[in-house]
């Protein structure tokens, strides 16, 4: 793993790779108290020859850096942060799997790892990368079913929904196990305020299709701000889809022709079906779907099998 500190002075100067294990902190850390902390995900992938690639990894590093800013931290520059992905998957080259048979999964942390008894920001602050591979978790088959979730919201305005701010986690963490109790795999959050528009899924963003028309909902703070959702934005524009960014209402959702899901660990998933009271509507899923055509594309740029003309691609070796 890659592990890197500064004070809450200083910058992030420099850091290194140390063997994956336990890290000693004291009791009294900002992280462990007042949930001062920050994640990130991000992929490497290798290409058919064999040689491995990021895919968009300064995303990742600005995300932290907002995300930083309103949790009181520092955080490393884009540079050391891609450095630093750089230097933790070269480390682990041995574990990013064959190409076509999953990637390697990178976890960047930034945390409050000083001691502060008082509410506040901790003195010192550590960066920390560590890795795990992970096969093709969704192939492009599988296909979610998803409950609409009514009492619960995930982020309200205001708050922390548009970093990727630990604390945002284990609180809705509840529904989804009432959710998978009852079959479904997810729950799609609606918005804090009036209930009525559609939010996100807990990890991942959601897009839904309408005759030709591609809409998700705008990210105005109680979104997390995806990688892979920018991704299929510009992609799916390319391929001459009308993509509107906007509030999308519950019915529209309920009217969708197609209803995907987007993340780093998802990459694109199909929704099957959107239960919503004792409504349960579905849609059309498979390989003659714009979903289909989006995963592929996607998936096609990340593990090199596509060219890359957006200059999304970050071969390392
Ligand atoms: C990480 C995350 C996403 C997806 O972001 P990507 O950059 O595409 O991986 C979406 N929603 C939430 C809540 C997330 O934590």
């Amino acid at each position: 793993m890659y592990i890197m500190k500064c004070s809450m002075k200083e910058n992030f100067s420099r850091g290194h790779l140390t063997n994956y294990g336990n890290i000693e902190i004291s009791p009294s850390i900002g992280v462990l108290n007042y949930g001062q902390g920050l994640f990130e995900g991000l992929k490497a992938y290798r290409k058919p020859d064999g040689r491995i690639q990021l895919f968009r990894p300064e995303h990742n590093a600005l995300r932290m850096q907002a995300g930083a800013r309103r949790l009181r931290m520092p955080s490393p520059s884009v540079e050391q942060f891609v450095e630093a992905v750089k230097q933790a998957v070269l480390a682990n080259k041995r574990w990013v799997p064959p190409h076509g048979k999953g990637s390697l999964y990178v976890r960047p942390l930034l945390m409050g790892s000083g001691s502060v008894l008082g509410i506040g920001p901790a003195p010192e602050y550590t960066f920390l990368i560590f890795a795990s591979p992970i096969g093709n978790l969704y192939k492009g088959r599988e296909s979610l079913n998803l409950l609409i979730e009514r009492d619960l919201h995930r982020a309200g305005p205001g708050g922390t929904g548009g970093i990727k701010s630990i604390t945002n986690y284990s609180g809705v963490g509840i529904k989804l196990t009432e959710a998978k109790a009852k079959g479904f795999t997810d729950v799609l959050f609606l918005d804090a305020v009036s209930g009525k528009y559609i939010e996100e899924v807990s990890s991942c963003n959601i897009f839904i299709l309408k005759d030709n028309v591609i809409s998700t909902p705008a990210t105005n703070g109680t979104i997390l701000p995806g990688v892979t959702r920018k991704s299929i934005i510009k992609l799916a524009s390319d391929m001459g889809y009308q993509v509107e960014e906007r509030n999308v209402p519950l019915e529209d959702l309920l009217n969708a022709d197609e209803v995907f899901c987007t993340g780093t660990a998802m990459v694109v998933t199909p929704v099957a079906s959107m239960t919503y009271k004792d409504t349960r509507v579905e849609y059309k899923t498979g390989n003659e779907t714009v979903t289909h055509k989006l995963h592929a594309t996607l998936t096609g740029i990340q593990t090199g099998v596509i060219e890359d003309k957006l200059g999304w691609t970050l071969p390392i070796n």
